[in-house]
């Protein structure tokens, strides 16, 4: 039986918050843990223990997440060859979140996540040894880019098991660094009250109360703090609120897409101040899509054959604002 990752994540992230004022939430975490995570069982997560208990015992100084690319390791320090390699990486599929290159192993992401980054960096305020918190982080991969922007610690929570798994698989080849990913949804953490950027990409419209979630966020930022959200919007004025009656673009998990007017409303209401919209860009087809690190359907099978501009079930296509605000100080 391999060892469960479980066992020794949680251990290396009260190590790395022993000199940080986090440490007092130590046990509140760890009984969230116990409580949503711990005692929820997963089919395929004995398979997982294995499949990371079999990949090469490498760790690597090599790493680099200042550009596209989260880069860790190069094919040299490989004990084993890369279709062997690769072959391990895809028992992990689907890869959606990258893009990454794993000791010479590109894995092309069903997104371009680096793209996201791209439209959100200019406008936020410098992470240089900032504490910053990723609510909905999926595997991790915008927590590498915050730490290679300058965070000294990058904490990302996440409740899918897979992309827990994925996030484990890239650390193992890296030394003890302050990134960390745990597996809890942003309502099941406490309301630090510290973290100087708190980010929420792609995130709200999963919400079935989006103001929670803005509330929420305010509630783990300190005082002067800033929010970083991204999210589904639509055209509109300030009363605009779409609801779909059921799927959008065949998710169906989707409840509520604002326009950035509403959003700002919204964020005002939540407790926000200096809120801005700092980008609006519709989804192409270029940046999310099928590949062979994923290869259920992607956007293209969620729009109109006949109109990209819409989805399959009518609705406007997707369209994302990232909005940034302040925490009053
Ligand atoms: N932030 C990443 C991933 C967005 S996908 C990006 O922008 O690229 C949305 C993610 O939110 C999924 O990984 C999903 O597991 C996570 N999620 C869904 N509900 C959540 C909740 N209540 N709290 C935290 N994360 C949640």
């Amino acid at each position: 039986m391999a060892e469960s990752v479980f066992d020794t994540f949680y251990s290396k992230f009260v190590e790395t918050i022993q000199d940080s004022d986090l440490v007092h939430f130590e046990h509140e975490l760890a009984l969230s843990l116990e409580h949503h995570f711990f005692a929820s069982k997963h089919g395929r997560k004995d398979e997982w223990d294995q499949s990371i208990a079999a990949l090469p015992n490498v760790k690597t100084d090599n790493y680099r997440f200042d550009q596209g690319t989260v880069k860790i390791g190069d094919s040299t320090e490989l004990e084993i060859g890369l279709s062997e390699f690769e072959d391990q990486l895809k028992r992990f599929m689907p890869w959606r979140k990258g893009p990454f290159d794993l000791f010479g192993s590109q894995i092309d992401t069903e997104w371009r996540s680096d793209w996201k980054w791209d439209r959100i960096a200019p406008h936020i305020s410098s992470l240089k040894d900032r504490q910053v918190l990723d609510i909905g982080c999926g595997n991790g991969y915008h927590l590498f880019r915050m730490f290679g922007a300058g965070a000294k610690l990058a904490l990302g929570i996440d409740p899918t098991l897979l992309f827990f798994y994925q996030f484990q698989l890239l650390s193992r080849f890296l030394p003890a660094l302050p990134i960390h990913l745990l597996p809890l949804r942003g309502e099941h953490l406490p309301s630090f009250g510290q973290f100087d950027t708190v980010f929420s990409l792609g995130v709200l419209y999963h919400r079935r109360n989006p103001i929670d979630h803005l509330t929420e966020l305010l509630g783990f930022l300190a005082p002067g703090g800033e929010v970083v959200l991204e999210t589904l919007i639509v055209d509109g004025d300030r009363s605009t609120v779409l609801m779909p009656t059921d799927r959008y673009a065949k998710m169906s998990n989707v409840w509520f897409l604002p326009s950035t007017d509403a959003l700002v409303v919204w964020m005002h209401r939540a407790g926000f101040k200096n809120v801005r919209i700092a980008d609006i860009n519709q989804t192409s087809t270029q940046e999310q899509r099928t590949t062979q690190w994923m290869n259920f359907h992607s956007l293209s099978d969620f729009l109109d054959p006949s109109d990209h501009n819409k989805t399959f079930e009518g609705y406007p296509a997707p369209k994302r604002a990232v909005i940034v605000a302040d925490k009053p100080g």
